[in-house]
């Protein structure tokens, strides 16, 4: 994707970016950057944010944005939640070029930060325990007390630091505090934290450190280290800002980059927090990571969302300062959109009832003519077999239909899509459950193409299969992961798992669909005639035996929601 071809969004960062240049700040540089810790898989929130980081980088000639792993955790991070993130940003569309970082790289220059802090007498070593600290800490309400270790000498702080590095103490006996305020009404200004002994291997150094720096005092300075000139995060970092101010200002580094804030993405009927996702992974709830129901890139990759309708999904849901929950119907209706102009349609019966023809010749076989996508004629036409039986869906028969049922009933006519108009004659029934087991239809072959010539109208137009011609397929039908719009709304003693939906996941395996989807290729995209959208599974598939996953159902509820919200904010509803 070029910067040509996107048309430049415009609000409030970028606003700030704009003048930034216009004042020839940062000489006329514009470097952002993408900072996930590698301690799982990137979900629609994350993609948020590389739209815009990414996003800025691309509208400016002289734009730049870094790809860079906060990887300060060893206890938390893999190379597998690396590996996973690099291809899910890849996979939205946006490219680091060479600028692929990691906050392991500069472990010893944090190192000589640390240490200068305490040679200015910035940081000294804290040897209470963690429960101690956060005693000492204070509250809102209160000021917090000064750690006993606060005096400790400039000389001592240096041989202690270093023996930490060196490996001589154990986890938790000691620690790296910034010496600010314990009065301070902000609480990330009452000497936070900098390094902890952690005795652990880090995915990407090894066994090298045994003190690891904590995320806010790596952040801001890796930040600084590259140079970036727009450091844009989401709202809960804002009173993180202070502690970076005062990092960066004693340090007198060169490049001190100007933090932005802006509100995370809240999406209905979802959680978007890693931990959280990661609860329902090893729990159980959900398959893995990628599994169609997850709001993670790779879930909706397998689910069968494209890359662009989740980009211009991030650019109609904006960038604004407070807080808000997006209808997961917004999202639902861009995929829609997307795969409208670009999804073949083809039909398919999920839930299979036998139609025979009786005046169709036995033995018979006719090839109908069927566009591709009635949207695109570029698509092409093929060709779908027709036979004496037939399925449809079971829902499209009815023996005592209910008021404005107008598919196929006893003595009514139906248009049987791209084929003929038929008529129900009767029905069989099965012996042991009383359930209607065959119906019996009549057709009529002057209406070859589904039209007839004397101007006869049908009400109701129907997808179907022929018997002998149909592949089988498993189709998994999925519905929102939580049921309430808001999954943290719980009673008291119970967590958001209260809320998962038990019917998130349908499973049908005794589908029917038209032959042409033989050898569909994992990742295939199709529109299933008055069903919605498919997509075959990447995963669970195996040749003739295909798993189609159901991207997205064909009913839009966005609409609605949009009507009722009369022009509020996109995805906000009025409260
Ligand atoms: P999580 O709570 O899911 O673990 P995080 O903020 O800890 O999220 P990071 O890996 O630190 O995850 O996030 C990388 C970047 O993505 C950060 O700049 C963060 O602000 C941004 N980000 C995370 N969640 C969202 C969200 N819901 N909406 C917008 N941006 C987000
Ligand atoms: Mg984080």
């Amino acid at each position: 994707m070029s910067a040509a071809d996107r048309k430049a969004p415009s609000d409030f960062i970028r606003d700030i970016v704009r003048e930034d240049l216009r004042a020839n700040k940062n000489d006329g540089r514009v470097v952002t950057r993408f900072p996930p810790e590698p301690n799982g898989y990137l979900h629609i929130g994350h993609a948020k944010s590389i739209c815009i980081n990414f996003g800025i980088a691309l509208e400016n000639k002289a734009g730049v944005c870094h790809l860079r792993f906060d990887d300060t955790n060893p206890s938390k991070e893999s190379t597998e939640y690396t590996e996973s993130i690099e291809s899910d940003v890849r996979w939205l569309g946006f490219d680091w070029g060479s600028h692929l970082y990691y906050a392991s790289d500069y472990f010893g220059k944090l190192y000589q930060y640390a240490v200068e802090l305490i040679e200015d007498g910035k940081a000294y070593v804290c040897s209470l325990t963690t429960d101690e600290i956060r005693e000492y800490r204070g509250t809102l309400t209160e000021p917090g007390k000064d750690s006993p270790y606060r005096t400790r000498s400039i000389e001592e702080n240096l041989d202690l630091f270093e023996r930490m590095r060196k490996g001589e103490f154990k986890a938790g006996s000691h620690v790296l505090r910034a010496k600010i305020d314990m009065a301070s009404p902000n609480l990330n200004m009452r000497d936070p934290v900098f390094y902890r002994i952690k005795h652990e291997s880090h995915h990407r150094t090894g066994d090298k450190w045994c003190i690891y720096p904590m995320y806010d005092f790596a952040h801001c300075l890796s930040d600084s280290i590259e140079g970036i000139t727009h450091s844009i995060c989401t709202l809960e970092f804002e009173d993180n800002r202070a502690l970076y101010d005062w990092i960066l200002d004693q340090l007198k580094v060169n490049c001190h980059p100007q933090q932005i804030e802006f509100a995370r993405l809240n999406l209905s009927h979802t959680v978007l927090s890693k931990r959280k996702l990661l609860e329902l992974v090893e729990g159980g709830y959900a398959s893995g990571w990628d599994d169609p129901r997850m709001p993670t890139i790779s879930g909706f990759l397998r689910r069968g969302y494209t890359p662009e309708a989740i980009r211009n999904f991030c650019e109609r849901i904006g960038v604004a300062k407070s807080n808000s929950v997006v209808d997961i119907a917004l999202l639902e209706h861009c995929i829609r959109q997307d795969l409208n102009l670009r999804a073949p349609r083809v039909m398919a019966v999920l839930r299979p009832l036998r139609v025979v023809i009786d005046n169709y010749p036995e033995g018979k076989v006719e090839q109908l003519d069927a566009e591709n996508n009635p949207e695109d004629p570029s698509m092409g036409r093929r060709k779908i077999p027709f036979s004496r039986v037939v399925y449809i869906e079971q829902d499209d028969f009815r023996e005592d239909p209910p008021e404005k049922f107008f598919r196929l009933t006893p003595g009514r006519e139906v248009r049987l899509k791209h084929a003929y108009y038929v008529k129900c004659e009767r029905v069989v029934k099965d012996k042991g459950t009383g359930q209607v087991a065959e119906v019996h239809c009549r057709y009529d072959p002057e209406t070859r193409g589904g039209w007839s010539q004397d101007g006869r109208k049908v009400r109701g137009t129907l997808h179907w299969v022929s018997a002998t011609h149909a592949l089988e397929a498993e189709v998994r039908l999925y519905d929102h992961l939580f049921t309430k719009r808001d999954p943290y709304d719980v009673e008291e003693g119970f967590d958001f798992k209260a809320n998962i939906n038990p019917n998130s996941l349908e499973k049908l395996i005794s589908c029917l669909v038209e032959p042409t989807l033989a050898g569909a290729r994992p990742g295939t995209r199709y529109q299933f005639l008055r069903q919605g959208y498919f997509c075959v599974d990447s995963v669970d598939s195996r040749d003739g035996a295909p798993v189609f996953n159901r991207i997205v159902s064909l009913r839009d509820s966005w609409a609605k929601i949009e009507r009722a919200q009369k022009k509020s904010p996109l995805g906000q509803p009025k409260p």
